[in-house]
């Protein structure tokens, strides 16, 4: 049995959150720079590399790459032999979000209630999913999810007579309809399956997956190859102003889901695609 000591997460947690806002993660910067090689417009290409000088000097000055700092979002594998000892997780979690949010003077993007809108004042709560694994490590991936990409994102609950070609066309009909207000390059992410709470929370775990890495399934590899190049195809281009780099990569995710069902969600995220991780 592993311990594991609140303050250390909470440490841990502050640091990634910092992190994520300040240092874009390289899966991200290498596609950026992967685009450029292949970018045919020239607004496109003067975009991505406007990204990647961004990018740089955010890292440079441990400033934030954007003023949207994002909802705090927490993939959390908990190992089942670890013992948290000192406080429970997601108290630790929340209060890494606010120590990361405070000292690295992040903005503060979340509001107490939907309806009435008081900005918490300290980026919390943070969205948290946790897992129980096998073994004895905690391993926490972050998100720092702009609000612009996850207000273009949309689910559908399909019925299974829509089949292949309905999945593709509502994704299709998504990223369009979401055309600059997503803040193209995007990395788009799709669950399919599960039910109306599983294929959103499937979207949102495919972003996890770094940029560039294929699914380990070679048909569903394919067909994130596939939704890659006719995104691309759309020519939204990056930041919407034409191109051929409307999407730096697609994720899919799949799970088992009613015999009168076909759910499909979409979640967009935007260049700014902010990811981090650590393992106690
Ligand atoms: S959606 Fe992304 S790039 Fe656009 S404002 Fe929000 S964080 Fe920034």
């Amino acid at each position: 049995m592993k311990v594991i000591q609140y303050t250390e997460i909470v440490d841990e947690v502050s640091r990634i959150c910092q992190e994520a806002n300040f240092d874009l993660a390289e899966d991200v910067v290498n596609a950026f720079k992967e685009s450029v090689k292949t970018e045919s417009s020239a607004a496109g290409k003067s975009i991505l590399n406007q990204l990647i000088e961004n990018a740089d000097i955010a890292t440079s000055n441990r400033v934030p790459m954007c003023q949207d700092t994002g909802v705090s979002v927490f993939l959390v594998k908990l190992g089942q032999d670890c013992h948290i000892t000192g406080g429970r997780l997601e108290d630790a979690i929340n209060e890494g979000v606010r120590k990361g949010y405070d000292e690295g003077y992040l903005r503060y993007s979340i509001v107490d209630d939907p309806i009435t809108r008081k900005n918490t004042g300290d980026n919390t709560p943070a969205v948290i999913h946790i897992e129980l694994v096998e073994g004895d490590t905690l391993d926490v991936q972050m998100s720092a999810k702009g609000g612009g990409a996850e207000n273009m994102s949309a689910m559908k609950m399909l019925t299974p007579s829509a089949g292949l070609d309905g999945v593709k066309d509502f994704i299709m009909k998504t990223v369009k309809e979401a055309g600059p207000n997503a803040c193209p390059p995007l990395v788009v992410g799709i669950g399919i399956g599960g039910n109306f709470e599983v294929a959103p929370y499937l979207a949102k775990k495919s972003l996890f997956r770094p940029v560039g890495e294929r699914h380990p399934d070679k048909d569903i590899a394919a067909l994130e190859m596939e939704l890659h190049e006719a995104v691309n195809r759309l020519g939204i281009g990056p930041q919407g102003l034409g191109g051929d780099t409307t999407a730096l990569d697609i994720k899919v995710e799949t799970a088992p889901c009613h015999i009168a069902a076909l759910p499909v969600a979409v979640n967009l995220n935007c260049h700014a695609s902010r990811h981090k991780h650590f393992v106690i």
